[in-house]
């Protein structure tokens, strides 16, 4: 990314030689993304990030009818949620689709309502806080075959499992580039080959009028690189966290009470979402950070929003117990020392945290 940041700082759409730089720092970006997903060059439109790319595939409705209705299910990330739900004020409808205890999709429900010929079906590839897998190329010819438009936003799964997206049958699909170690503020919206997606933005006619707006040249060529590193290494990368999650999961059975969510799911190798009943998942994640150990409640990109996870709701999950939540995700770079320490300090907070709530109570 340096480069283009210094030396090469030229405007893309610029016909100097600079510019032509920069331009083609762009198109390689473009092969390497396309390559990661199995698509062509062509189908891939660069945004400012997964929520961009979410925007523009919800708002493909507008373009498409002046009403209508779409179908999302109910553990969708708010980038798609909130979208869904935006399009209310527009006279659009909404239906959301349920999950089992598991979160998976409940499939009977989801042909029931693509039954009912919406404009739009959205199916998330891997949830951002159980991590759960969807079984996408089944939803999406389900959603293909009563002729609805199906959008899948695989931001959590790129870089961690295989996503082809010619192999899901799906008309849109988001991608964000720091979730496989590239720069923040960058992602894309993978179109099918000839599927016409209207502009979010428009202006100066970028990305073949799909996107305007000058190209942030450094930060897509830090997204080529990274899905490119991320394709190279995405077999060792899973086989690394997954041992980790897997020895955090043997070590959290010798600790008490402790539940993990979707755990008889299918999953992402990384993730793992658990509660420990009746120490508040706040807290238990101030007190491990306090430590040095950096995990989450609910979504980091959710992060600002109180109360318990929407996705542990719809699961089924008391509320009460819903708020104890906090996701591990592990990277590349962790080690079974972390796994250690966090495990010990899991079993030191959990000892600490009930020993003051039952002083309050005393
Ligand atoms: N979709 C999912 C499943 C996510 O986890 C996130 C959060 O990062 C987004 C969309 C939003 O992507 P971005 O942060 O690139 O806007």
């Amino acid at each position: 990314m340096l480069p283009f940041l210094k030396a090469d700082y030229g405007n893309a759409s610029s016909v100097h030689q600079r510019g032509r730089i920069a331009r083609h720092g762009i198109e390689a970006a473009r092969e390497a993304v396309a390559n990661i997903v199995n698509a062509h060059p062509s189908q891939v439109i660069f945004t400012s990030g997964g929520t961009e790319a979410n925007n523009q595939a919800l708002n493909v409705m507008r373009s498409r009818a002046a009403s209508g209705r779409c179908v999302v299910s109910a553990i969708e990330h708010a980038s798609v949620l909130d979208v869904a739900k935006q399009l209310l004020q527009y006279g659009y409808e909404l239906n959301q689709c349920g999950v089992d205890v598991q979160g998976q999709v409940i499939k009977e429900h989801f042909v029931e309502l693509v039954a009912t010929k919406p404009l739009l079906a959205s199916v998330m590839m891997a949830n951002n806080e159980t991590g759960g897998l969807q079984p996408i190329a089944e939803l999406s010819a389900i959603a293909r075959d009563a002729g609805v438009i199906f959008h899948t936003d695989a931001v959590q799964a790129l870089g961690k499992i295989d996503v082809d997206f010619a192999a899901t049958g799906a008309h849109m699909m988001s991608l964000s580039a720091h979730k496989l170690y590239g720069p923040k503020g960058v992602g894309a919206l993978i179109v099918e080959p000839g599927f016409d997606v209207a502009p979010l933005l428009v202006g100066g006619g970028q990305e073949k009028g799909r996107r305007s707006g000058t190209e942030n040249v450094a930060a897509i060529v830090g997204f080529g690189m990274a899905a490119m590193l991320a394709q190279q290494e995405r077999t060792p990368r899973a086989v690394h966290t997954q041992a980790l999650r897997d020895h955090l999961e043997q070590g959290l059975r010798a600790l008490p009470d402790i539940i993990v969510f979707g755990q008889k799911a299918a999953r992402l190798p990384n993730t793992l979402f658990m509660a420990v009943p009746g120490i508040d998942g706040e807290t238990l994640l101030m007190e491990l950070d306090r430590v040095g150990l950096e995990v989450s409640s609910g979504s980091a990109c959710d992060s600002e929003k109180t109360g318990a996870s929407h996705v542990l709701l719809a699961m089924g999950v008391d509320p009460e117990l819903a708020r104890c939540a906090i996701r591990i995700s592990f990277g590349k770079d962790n080690t079974v020392a972390d796994v250690d320490a966090l495990l010990e300090a899991l079993q030191q907070q959990i000892h600490t945290l009930r020993s003051l709530s039952s002083m309050a109570w005393a």
